[in-house]
């Protein structure tokens, strides 16, 4: 059975979520050749499409058979704002009602996509609106992946080639290292040079300090650049600001940094965010 999709969508695997070896594997379930799997990745990934109507390069019969036990697009897009300087800002909705922010900005030399990990956010960090939510649902594979190939359709159209790269940021609602495995399935997803072919190393994941995932991801050999959210010098106030600090102070937080710092390759980066807060850090 294929796995990476969601059992709640009714029970219909949701495509755009998986690795060209479990697309394969779910053709030999429907008993197609295992070669249209990368055909149906390049239609997903590399075209961009989100409707098996629009893969005419598919035979008719296997199009319906996709249709019946399968998906290619699960998000909405509910708003969109556009800003004066490009900037596009988009909530989404799953397919279960959820809100999924996520923005586009266009840059001189490359866009930038800042992406969500979760719907909402478990943590409690005092500066941030997304905190209220609470944690609504972590978001999958498919669900990360959907946000960029909406958000380059619409600044581009579907499937026409986008004029610069594209840089990823997993600074959206969330904590990416609580959706760790669908972080780094949709960024080895992402990565495949028949898709949207967007490589790690084009990608910065921000997070709170979840010391255990920071320690984990200096093993792993293909990995995006790592901005740690720090908005306090001292445990005292990073306790009040961002009470994570209270599972893993920055003594622990720290040393974690400093072992994925000794990890690092040339081209890797580790990066601190300081965000100012009126009156409360900036002294
Ligand atoms: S981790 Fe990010 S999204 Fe979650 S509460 Fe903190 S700032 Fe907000």
């Amino acid at each position: 059975m294929i796995s990476g999709h969601n059992e709640s969508m009714d029970k219909a695997v949701h495509l755009i979520g998986l690795s060209i070896a479990e697309i394969s594997s779910f053709m030999e379930e429907l008993g197609e050749p295992g070669y249209r799997a990368r055909q149906i990745f390049a239609a997903l990934h590399h075209r961009r499409l989100r409707n098996f109507d629009e893969m005419t390069d598919l035979p008719k019969s296997l199009r319906a058979k996709l249709f019946e036990q399968s998906t290619a697009a699960t998000l909405t897009v509910e708003s969109r704002y556009l800003s004066t300087d490009g900037t596009r800002r988009y909530l989404m909705r799953t397919h279960d009602n959820l809100p999924v922010e996520t923005v586009f900005i266009p840059e001189d030399r490359r866009d930038t996509i800042c992406f969500s990990s979760q719907s909402g956010c478990p943590l409690k960090c005092d500066f941030c609106l997304t905190a209220k939510l609470g944690l609504l649902r972590t978001l999958t594979a498919g669900e990360i992946v959907e946000q960029i190939i909406v958000a380059l359709n619409d600044a581009y159209g579907v499937g026409t080639e986008t004029p610069r790269g594209t840089n990823l940021v997993a600074m959206g609602a969330g904590e990416p290292f609580l959706a760790f495995d669908s972080l780094m399935k949709a960024l080895s997803i992402m990565a495949e040079p028949g898709g949207l072919h967007i490589v790690p190393n084009r990608v910065t994941v921000s997070t709170a300090g979840i010391v255990p995932r920071i320690r984990e991801l200096a093993t792993l050999p293909d990995r995006p650049h790592l901005a740690i959210s720090l908005s306090a010098p001292t445990d005292d106030l990073r306790d009040k600001l961002m009470p994570i600090n209270r599972r893993w102070p920055l003594d622990d937080l720290m040393a974690a940094c400093k072992e994925f710092e000794a990890s690092l390759k040339p081209g890797e980066r580790l990066t601190f965010e300081y965000v100012m807060l009126d009156g409360v850090n900036d002294s």
